[in-house]
């Protein structure tokens, strides 16, 4: 290896969407493609299935929750490729929706579902969710949990790697369409925040840490944030988008010249641990997007700080147009 050599990185690969990606970019990607995955066995493992269909991805270790882990695969691409071209940042979790135990009150959301009418179609059809999946976590366990790896994870790994992100890369963050369904379920005056051209990463932070907090304190609707299912999941998708946007306006400021582009993307909804069987796509299908961005040729002019579905720019924000699979 040397710091000449090209390396396409993704997180979270083990499994699901992220070993699709690693997959195809093992085929397409002309360099390395080092596959992560927080468990040295399921990497492996993983890494050992594309090699017997004659693939060559590399395996580093990398825990999105864990400041050290990402450190050290910094230094791990500083020293072998001097550097990264293609950053995917997929890792993600979802806690398995219904959660009866603090999710307020099971009759308030049974009139909501009635009122709304199609609720059970939505529960059916919302991306990501298990059915009849009960999971117990409380809810502010799974705001933290969820937030901590969703959003803070993603957001310590580009602290660490966009330095290292070379001319021409290119930065993928897997995001959801669930993060436009919670924007448009907030308050006007969080909407109004979250959709500011001039937010920053700080203030971002901020807020997803208040979201966390309110729902410590029970205070969570009174504070404008939605109530619904899978709103921790939808908050941390929410922040991702918001936050590519913002390291997008970055690059383009400080690293102009170096037609470095970055988007944030809904892969749909996929048949994997996290979607469930009900997707209406194959990992395979959902990693088309993602690999299109992370493979945008030299001579590209953009997509760039965009949110990118079916390999389409959408609209953002609240004038996002919703995929019929969503129902909100
Ligand atoms: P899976 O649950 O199948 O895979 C998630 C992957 O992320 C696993 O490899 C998991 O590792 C890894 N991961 C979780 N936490 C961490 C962590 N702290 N550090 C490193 N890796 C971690 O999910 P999908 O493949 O379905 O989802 C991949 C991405 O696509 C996610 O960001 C998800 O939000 C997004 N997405 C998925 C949709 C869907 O319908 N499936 C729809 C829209 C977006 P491990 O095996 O160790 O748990």
């Amino acid at each position: 290896m040397s710091a000449a050599s090209r390396v396409a990185l993704v997180t979270g690969a083990n499994k699901g969407i992220g070993f699709a990606i690693a997959r195809e970019l093992c085929r397409q990607f002309s360099g390395d493609v080092v596959l992560t995955a927080r468990d040295e066995a399921r990497g492996r493992a993983a890494v050992q299935q594309l090699q017997a269909e004659g693939l060559s991805p590399r395996f580093h270790l990398l825990d999105i929750d864990d400041l050290q882990s990402i450190r050290a695969l910094r230094d791990f691409l500083r020293k072998e490729y001097g550097g990264l071209d293609v950053l995917v940042n997929n890792a993600g979790i979802a806690f398995k929706t219904n959660d009866p135990t603090p999710f307020h009150i099971q009759a308030e959301v049974t009139m909501k579902t009635n009122f709304f009418g199609t609720r059970d179609v939505c529960t059916e059809l919302l991306p990501l969710m298990k059915p009849q999946a009960d999971d117990p976590t409380p809810l502010h366990i799974q705001a933290e949990v969820t937030l901590k790896t969703n959003f803070f994870g993603t957001r310590d790994i580009c602290t660490e790697l966009l330095p290292l992100v070379k001319p021409q890369g290119r930065v993928v963050n897997v995001s959801s369409v669930m993060g436009f369904v919670t924007l448009k379920q907030c308050s006007p005056e969080l909407q109004q925040k979250f959709t500011s051209e001039a937010i920053t990463e700080e203030e971002l932070g901020m807020l997803m840490n208040k979201f966390v907090e309110d729902v410590k304190n029970g205070v969570h609707k009174k504070e404008g944030w939605p109530d619904m299912k899978l709103v921790t999941y939808g908050i941390s998708k929410m922040g991702i988008t918001i936050l590519s946007r913002i390291h997008a306006r970055k690059l383009s400021e400080q690293r102009r010249g170096d037609k470095i582009f970055l988007n944030a993307c809904c892969p749909g909804w996929l048949r994997t641990d996290m979607g469930g069987p009900k997707g209406i796509k194959s990992p395979e299908e959902g990693a088309e997007t993602p690999v299109y961005l992370a493979l945008l040729p030299s001579d590209a002019e953009g997509p760039h700080g965009e949110f990118v579905m079916e390999k389409k720019v959408e609209q953002w924000g609240l004038s996002f147009q919703f995929p019929p699979w969503i129902v909100i």
